[in-house]
Parts: C-alpha cells; structure tokens; sequence
C-alpha cells in the first residue's frame, strides 16, 4: 500500500473564479485533467493564461471535457503547442461544438494580438496569440467522443463516465471510479436548469465519494417569473409600433432557446410571425448542430423535442455574410434579430444597436446574465448612452430584461447534490466566485447536512477512502486531516 499513490486531485483552475476550469487527477497509473478552459473577463484573469501551466503538458496523459463552453475547453488547444499530444475524451454534442467554438477562439486570439501590435500596448513584441486559429484546428484530432452512462478505462484502473448535465447540448459530469482505493469522484462541470426547455435536466450523480460542485449561482435564485409572459408583450408592442426588437443572446445554446420560445409564441398566436433574423456565423453553426442532433432523436433532448423539425413555426432567416448582416441596415420593422454576442461586449450585435437602438419604436431584450462593466449591464441598468466604435450612442429603445440562463441556481445545484447516493463524505465547490462558492457551500452544510469547502487555487487533495475516524470522540475533523491538503504540486 505505501508504494501506491494516493489519488490525488489538484485543482489547477475554475477555484475561487468562474472560468479557467482544469482539476489535474494523479492516480498510481498516470495524470489526466478534467477540464481545461480557458480564464476569461477581468485582464488578470486572462493573463493566467499566459502564466507556465503548473505540470509538463507532456506529463497529462488524456484530458476530459465536461463541455464546449470556453472556460471548460478553450485552453486546449494551448496545452497541445505545450506538448500535449493524448487523448481528449467528450461527449459528441460537445465534440461538434468545440470544432466551432475552439477555431473561434484561436482567430479572436489572433485578432487581439494583431490589434495589440497595431496600437502598440501589449509588453511583447510582437504581441502573440494565446493560440492560433490553426493550433485550434489542430487539436480536434485530438478528440474522441464518448457515450453517455458507458464507463470509459481512461487510465489503468480508472473508469470515467458521462452524465447528462442539462446545461448545453454534450454537456455531462464526469464520475471518476478509481479502482485502487475504490473510491469515486464526480465532478459536477456546469449543471443546467431542470426548467431547459430542449434538453433532459441533469441525471442523478450515483454513489460518490467526493463531489466537485460548480457554483456559478450558488448564491442566487432564479426568478419565477414567465419568461413568455415578457418576450410576448414586448414584441406584440414594438410590431405595433413597427420597430425592431434586438436580442443579443450567446451563440451556443442560448440562441437556440431564444427561438424555441419565439417559435412557441408564434405557433400559439401570442405574438404575430415576425420574420426572425439570426445573425451570428457561429450561433448559425451551432444551431446546425442543436438541429441535427434534435432530428437525429439524440437522447439528451426532452422526448417531445426528438426527431422534430426546430423552430418550424417561425419565419428564420440566417444571415451568414458581412453583406447580409449589413443589409439588415436598410430593412424597416417589424422585425426581431437575434445575434451575438449574449452582453453586446463584441459581435455583429454592436452593429445593430448602433443602428436601431436610439430609436423609441425598437427594443432591446436582454435574456441572460450580463457581467459589470458589459454594454449589456449598462443596458439593464439604465443607462442613457452606451458607446460603441468610439461614440457615445443616446438610448432611446425599450430596454427589458429577462431571465434565460442556462446554469443551474443554488436550488437546483442542492437538489443535485441531494442526488448523491450513498451521500459524499465531501463537496469541493469551485467554479464560483468567493460570495457564491461561500453561500453553496453554508447551503450545502445546513441543508443536506454534507462536509463541503471552497477548492482554493493550487490546493491539492487525495481522494482515497479516509481512514476511519470517530466523530465524537478524538480522532481528527475530516477536514482537518481526513481529507487532508497538502502543499506543492
Ligand atoms: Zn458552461
């Protein structure tokens, strides 16, 4: 036994913020990574991309993806210029979407370094991408796509499986059955909400050691409020007056969930059938994907969704060149135009509310979470003037907002959590900030009763079985030692 390695989790990324998500597994027979995103928002959050990734990429034997969102797969392709040359095991949702997502990235990144050498502000020189659209594609080779609920031997004596996680299409949780120790390790990625209108809600987590939680809303409650009841009343009002309503949504999901809605309130004759715009090439790309997958019957979509043409009630329209994006210009309401991106911080999206948006018949309808310091918040919050291309642009549109996020809140991760069965002697909660991981983690001690602390960054932890302890007697806390932290990589 002491010659064994103790299963060890180090959690590389996503603690104490939202993004950069990446858990290094050390077992007797080699070293995986459970996620490996990208750090994304704030400039010292970004710049940890650029910091030496704490272990030799060559040393990692396989990465596993929970899915395509870039703050759980978007270093990838970085890792892989460090050396990484294994495996990448996802799901085939998450697959198709990461060979969207991931070139995307790599050409924003070029973008950004150009940009950096044209105005002269980066260090470096020249300014180099993280990544380039080309390392981007490279790595997709590097995929292999995994089946729901089957356990996958990644390792010798370690046998990974996917669960459904209700958050976009691919996405799952990753169980972890280490066979030395026996013991089992969930790691929960991002969970969606039991309310997503397309796919199935997340899948019970089984019998877990250890849980790594996620705890982006671990401090809120979704409203309750109709999201229809809104959507209804601001288009029916702006057609009236014929304006254009502006609805920037994220390409991934998001998107998809906007028409679902539109296509409902169409089809029940609550809203008059608009013709709809999508303008974003990525968000077009990956509605390909989501109809697809919807027509071929995948699993992960709700039952009544299976087999069924999306969004046929509506009068879609995707626009995929520059020159069809800017024709949109000279076209008069009513209209809705869906586009990227989701907080109006880039995207074609800025053209358009730079077109439409100090005009009283339009509105704006914000559906998602939008971050301090995006036009999208200034937006929600009022604001009279937004700038873009360096103008200061009068708000006279209608500005609502409603609730359509695509993350689970700290009910539905408790409810998740409550799943667990036998329940865990522990719950790691990162991929939150510190308000949010905090409040799950209270949440999770004085509701279900559990062991649960914050993963700090760095921190490593075994996840072997602890030895047993006496609870009332002297033996140590299992925080204290049983699950003991121990320092250095
Ligand atoms: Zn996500």
């Amino acid at each position: 036994m002491q010659s064994t390695p103790v299963p060890m989790l180090t959690f590389v990324g996503g603690a104490g913020t939202v993004t950069g998500s990446k858990t290094l597994v050390d077992t007797a027979a080699g070293r995986i990574l459970v996620d490996c995103g990208l750090f994304q928002g704030r400039k010292k959050l970004r710049l940890q991309n650029w910091e030496p990734f704490p272990v030799p990429a060559d040393s990692i034997d396989a990465v596993l993806l929970t899915h395509a969102h870039l703050d759980h797969c978007g270093y990838l392709p970085r890792l892989s210029v460090l050396g990484f040359k294994g495996p990448v095991y996802c799901t085939e949702g998450t697959r198709k979407l990461a060979g969207i997502v991931l070139p995307d990235s790599g050409h924003l990144q070029e973008e950004e370094a150009a940009f950096a050498n044209r105005v002269g502000y980066s260090k470096h020189h020249p300014a180099l991408p993280l990544y380039t659209r080309e390392d981007a594609v490279a790595v997709l080779s590097q995929l292999h796509t995994v089946d729901f609920d089957a356990p996958l031997s990644v390792l010798p004596g370690l046998q990974a499986t996917w669960r459904r996680a209700g958050h976009i299409l691919g996405a799952a949780s990753i169980g972890l059955h280490c066979d030395d120790s026996d013991t089992r390790a969930v790691f929960s990625g991002d969970l969606g909400r039991s309310t997503h209108p397309l796919l199935l809600p997340p899948e019970t987590i089984g019998p877990a050691d250890v849980v790594i939680a996620e705890s982006t809303y671990g401090d809120e409650e979704h409203s309750a409020t109709n999201p229809e009841e809104v959507m209804a009343e601001v288009i029916s009002e702006t057609a009236r007056q014929g304006g254009v309503v502006i609805i920037p949504a994220f390409a991934v999901d998001r998107t998809e969930v906007v028409l679902w809605h539109l296509d409902r309130l169409v089809a029940t004759g609550r809203v008059p059938n608009l013709p709809i715009f999508v303008d974003s090439p990525m968000a077009s790309r990956a509605l390909g994907v989501y109809r697809s997958e919807a027509r071929a019957g995948s699993l992960e979509f709700r039952p009544e969704v299976r087999g069924s043409e999306l969004f046929g009630s509506t009068q879609l329209t995707e626009t995929r060149t520059t020159d069809e994006s800017k024709a949109l210009n000279s076209r008069r309401g009513p209209m809705i135009i869906v586009s990227a991106s989701g907080m109006a911080t880039g995207g074609r999206v800025i053209h358009h509310l730079a077109h439409r948006v100090g005009d009283s018949r339009n509105a704006v309808l914000l559906v998602g979470f939008q971050a301090p310091g995006t036009r999208g918040d200034a937006l929600r919050h009022g604001a009279r003037h937004i700038k873009m291309f360096g103008h200061h642009y009068p708000v006279r549109a209608r500005v609502v907002s409603i609730e359509l996020s695509a993350h689970a809140d700290r009910s539905d991760l408790l409810h998740w959590l409550a799943t667990a069965s036998p329940p865990p002697d522990i719950v790691y909660v990162n991929h939150g900030e510190d308000e949010a991981s905090s409040a799950l983690v209270e949440a999770i001690e004085d509701r279900l009763g559990l062991d649960a602390v914050i993963a700090r960054p760095g921190e490593r932890v075994r996840f072997d079985r602890p030895v047993a302890a006496d609870r009332e007697g002297s033996a140590p806390s299992v925080r204290d030692s049983r699950w003991q932290a121990s320092s250095g990589m």
